[in-house]
């Protein structure tokens, strides 16, 4: 059954259409969801007995179930939550100066199989749906509504390519980015791609005005074919390509998303590519500290390390910043609340 949160704004007009309604009653399902968070169709009294019949004979309000939730001493809260099909998924709150953002999970496991990352450990079962995406941004502000606290921002960069699941997730940020939905604004919403060139050529071609990052973690083919297998699919030169089409087409300035790994990306003459490849672009690099993964054998730089490498970068012109590292006493790992779990139901505990 399809559930309520799959519709954005529009789609819930035509909805109510196509059951003979006005198109006013997807408005007012809508303004229930989002503005009243509600979280039963009964609860919708202004419709009628007949209408509110015809929605749960039709659709559901499928719940995410939660599973664990773990606070971190900087704030930092992740939520581990179970899926219809028993599918688990994670959500990470973070606390930032300006506001508070959610990371949102775009898939269950993933296929990407990037070397140093957590969310590859197990492959993809299945896309999340429009409302799957939707129920992890309400149930996190459903939290912060007792503190009287809002979400301001939504990064996708939880397990999962957004943009192996482009249109769900596209439907997803329409919801929450509606004023009538959750009204979270458009630059303030971020979408983490590890490189599918078609993607990007059609996110382009949209104009929105979410922001756009690139994970890029190698300057050259030789290393991002070892650390990325999406570059045997689509190498630098296609990247770069779709990379000044967007900027073409977008006056956005684009994130490059780069983690420090010890040994293996962060030398001299990476520098030196990288401010190469990014010449020309309206562009900024985030460096990120690596969040070891037990299973992947990589090590992250120490924060000396990661400044020279900054201080470099910035001497060849490029901008760049080093995110600060969230929930560290909690695994922060992208993904790896989820995996310990797996690894304990595996175990049988
Ligand atoms: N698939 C998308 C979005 C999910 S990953 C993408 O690749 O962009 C979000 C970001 O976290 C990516 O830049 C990813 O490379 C990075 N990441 C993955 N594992 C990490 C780890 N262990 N430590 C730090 N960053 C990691």
């Amino acid at each position: 059954m399809k559930s309520l949160y799959d519709f954005n704004y529009d789609q819930m007009s035509e909805m109510a259409l196509e059951h003979g309604w006005k198109k006013f009653r997807g408005h007012q399902i809508f303004q229930w969801l989002y503005r009243k968070r509600v979280t039963s169709i009964d609860e919708m009294s202004d419709l009628s007995k007949d209408t509110r019949e015809v929605l749960k004979q039709n659709y559901d309000l499928k719940p995410l179930t939660l599973r664990d939730k773990q606070v971190s001493s900087d704030g930092t809260t992740k939520y581990l939550f179970a899926l219809e099909d028993g599918s688990l998924i994670e959500s990470v709150l973070m606390q930032f100066d300006y506001g508070k953002s959610i990371c949102v999970t775009s898939q269950v496991g993933c296929n990407m199989s990037c070397a140093f990352c957590a969310s590859g450990l197990t492959k993809k079962k299945r896309n999340l749906t429009s409302g799957e995406m939707v129920s992890q941004v309400l149930y996190v502000q459903k939290d912060l509504d007792e503190k009287n606290d809002r979400l301001s921002h939504i990064v996708v960069m939880g397990t999962g390519e957004p943009f192996d699941n482009y249109e769900n997730v596209m439907n997803f940020l329409s919801t929450v980015n509606h004023d009538r939905g959750l009204g979270i604004g458009a630059r303030h919403i971020t979408i983490s791609t590890c490189g599918v060139v078609p993607k990007i050529m059609e996110f382009s071609k949209e104009h929105t005005q979410y922001n756009l990052a690139i994970s890029l973690h190698a300057p050259n083919n030789e290393l991002r074919d070892k650390l990325m297998p999406i570059n045997h699919a689509y190498p630098l030169e296609e990247l770069m390509k779709a990379v000044h089409y967007y900027a073409s087409e977008n006056n956005r300035r684009l994130t490059f998303e780069y983690i420090l790994l010890k040994g293996v990306n962060d030398k001299k003459e990476h520098v030196k590519q990288l401010a190469k490849l990014l010449k020309g672009i309206n562009a900024y690099v985030n460096l990120i500290p690596y969040n070891s993964v037990d299973e992947k054998g990589f090590k992250g730089v120490d924060h000396e390390q990661a400044m020279v490498f900054y201080d470099a970068l910035m001497k060849e012109g490029v901008r760049c910043t080093i995110r600060k590292e969230h929930g560290a006493d909690i695994d922060a790992a992208c993904g790896q609340l989820r995996v310990k779990h797996l690894r304990k139901e595996r175990k049988g505990n």
